[in-house]
């Protein structure tokens, strides 16, 4: 497998952390009981480089959410319509942008039924919806697939920043500490 590096830009990170929250903490309306804890689902957009000739950059410039998808708690369900309009129209008018892939968020009510059980990964089901559908998601050129995981904390965090694996970032923003 060869190399390759994800960067996740200022603002992509501040759009997926504010997007990601909203659907934890605000009530939504208009679903029929009003719903917190949400899962979130994005698209990302970007660009992709070439280091020294061998690791591959994918530089996430921004993050679209996808406002039309069905959330719940356990589970989000984007229309493929939604990549087709964006799609065309990052193609036509900001052709400098590619797309990259999507990102998802796992709601979790607590800090410690994250660790045990890896929330922060993608799930069995996560990766099937990848690998059921490749030539759907080659035709539009999938490479990234992210994660953002969200708990609530009931107390001060024990620790800071931590780099958990190759892959996983844990951080604190306020009450909430997330992947
Ligand atoms: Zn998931």
């Amino acid at each position: 497998m060869s190399n390759h590096i994800i960067r996740i830009s200022e603002n992509a990170l501040i759009q997926l952390c504010l997007s990601g929250l909203e659907a934890y903490s605000v009530p939504h309306k208009g679903v029929r009981k009003q719903k917190n804890r949400l899962e979130t689902y994005g698209l990302l957009w970007g660009y992709e480089a070439l280091i020294k000739g061998e690791t591959k950059l994918y530089n996430v410039e921004f993050v679209s959410i996808d406002t039309s998808a069905k959330q719940d708690h356990a589970s989000v369900d984007p229309s493929n319509q939604s990549l087709q309009l964006k799609g065309e129209l990052i193609t036509s008018f900001w052709p400098h942008y590619d797309f990259l892939g999507d990102v998802h968020t796992h709601p979790y009510e607590h800090y410690t039924d994250v660790l045990p059980i890896k929330g922060y990964n993608y799930s069995s089901t996560d990766i099937k919806r990848i690998e059921d559908n490749t030539v759907y998601w080659s035709i539009y050129n999938y490479r990234v697939g992210l994660v953002l995981t969200v708990s609530r904390l009931h107390s001060k965090p024990r620790r800071g920043l931590v780099q958990l694996d190759k892959s996983t970032i844990e951080f604190t923003l306020g009450k909430y500490r997330l992947w």
